[in-house]
């Protein structure tokens, strides 16, 4: 079900409409952040997070933050992109009610195809509003409770096998309880990680895959058979996103569960999967669905489905990972979490927001709201344009 809250207000007949709140300003900045280490996948080298912070006040004195961290191989955005994009979705959102979040979507999908990253953004800073506005914790405003323990792995970046393995050694000892790979190249350099990795840190710990979209389907199902007997949690996108249709062959076969990342954006493209039968489970990222809104409906979607879901991000920082985590509160089927990035920052510019402990388990914060922001000290320095 829909939480009664993210149904239009002009649909809920019998919830009292609350006075509208007007946005009367949107404020985006560019945030670029520098990597401890560069981030390796086989779409390519990240040094910094170059993300982009959206800032909605409203004539109730309510402001909301939002974020996101456009990846341009995954959902075509740059920093760039979503730094123009923003000012097209602010300039439309002047003057709409805050708190009629499915109005406010449907008034952002009029205004351009896409571009969901910089959407994330502004959908995850009216749910902040939304939900300071009641005087609930994010998580409580879209239905769920703080009930459950939400603990990330630490990502292997994709590199030479020993340098990988001594990473995932050194993971371990870090106190982190699972770890997840990037692999996505030549299979049996990619069988040669899996094999030295797991040398190197025993069968126990859980270790998930991901290949974002890096094998051919006969490759993937050959490396798949191979590192069945790794235990291995389940592999992330294993063929090119386009060529989704030969996923549900490929789930068939594999003796390892299938989750779809990049060719799971949003609640459309959730359905389309679960009409094949393509995969074992879901990786939402609010980055990919549009926020909040979306990835609420892919949830639904998933629940009626048996399928689970991973909840995972770009390089943003706690603040939209804590977005991130309060929507994984608000369903049960969310069982994992892939919220590491920000740990990955050489600065940390949130105040508030969730904490990790040494064991990668995550608390959230039990304030109204998102319960996290930027300061004014760290906005103040950034390149930034304001829509009135
Ligand atoms: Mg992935």
């Amino acid at each position: 079900m829909i939480h009664p809250k993210l149904i239009p207000i002009f649909h809920q007949p019998f919830v009292a409409m609350s006075p509208a709140v007007l946005i009367t300003k949107v404020e985006i900045y560019k945030s670029r952040i520098v990597l401890k280490e560069p981030f390796k996948i086989s779409l390519g080298i990240l040094t910094h997070a170059e993300n982009v912070i959206v800032k909605l006040t409203t004539d109730a004195g309510i402001t909301g933050f939002g974020e996101c961290s456009p990846f341009l191989t995954i959902n075509g955005e740059s920093m760039d992109t979503c730094f123009i994009v923003a000012q097209y979705l602010g300039k439309t959102l002047i003057n709409k009610n805050a708190l009629d979040i499915a109005g406010c979507t449907v008034v952002m999908e009029k205004v351009i195809y896409a571009n969901n990253s910089i959407k994330s953004a502004f959908d995850m800073a009216l749910h902040d509003i939304a939900a300071h506005h009641a005087g609930q914790p994010l998580y409580e405003f879209l239905g769920g409770t703080n009930s459950k323990t939400l603990i990330t792995d630490y990502t292997v970046s994709i590199d030479d096998p020993a340098k990988m393995a001594s990473d995932a050694a050194r993971i371990k000892a870090n106190g982190f309880q699972v770890i997840k790979v990037k692999l996505g190249q030549r299979i049996d350099l990619d069988l040669e990680r899996m094999r030295r990795i797991r040398e190197a840190v025993g069968m126990e710990i859980p270790i998930r895959i991901d290949a974002n979209q890096g094998w051919d389907p006969q490759s993937a199902l050959t490396l798949l058979n191979n590192l069945a007997p790794l235990n291995i949690q389940h592999c992330e996108e294993p063929i090119p996103r386009w060529n989704f249709m030969a996923l549900p062959e490929l789930k068939k076969k594999s003796p390892i569960r299938l989750m779809a990342d990049e060719s799971c954006c949003d609640q459309h493209d959730a359905r389309r999967l679960i009409d094949l039968d393509a995969c074992d489970l879901f990786n939402v990222k609010l980055g990919k669905s549009g926020g909040i809104f979306n990835a609420m409906q892919i949830a639904e979607i998933a629940e009626n489905h048996n399928i689970s879901i991973q909840v995972g991000g770009f390089l943003e920082s706690r603040l939209a990972f804590t977005a991130a985590a309060h929507f994984a509160l608000a369903s049960d089927n969310i069982i994992y979490c892939d919220f590491d990035t920000p740990l990955m920052f050489v600065d940390d510019p949130v105040s508030g927001g969730i904490e990790y402990d040494r064991q990668g388990v995550i608390s959230v914060p039990e304030i109204a709201g998102l319960g996290a922001s930027f300061s004014e000290d760290y906005l103040q320095d950034l390149e930034s344009v304001s829509v009135y």
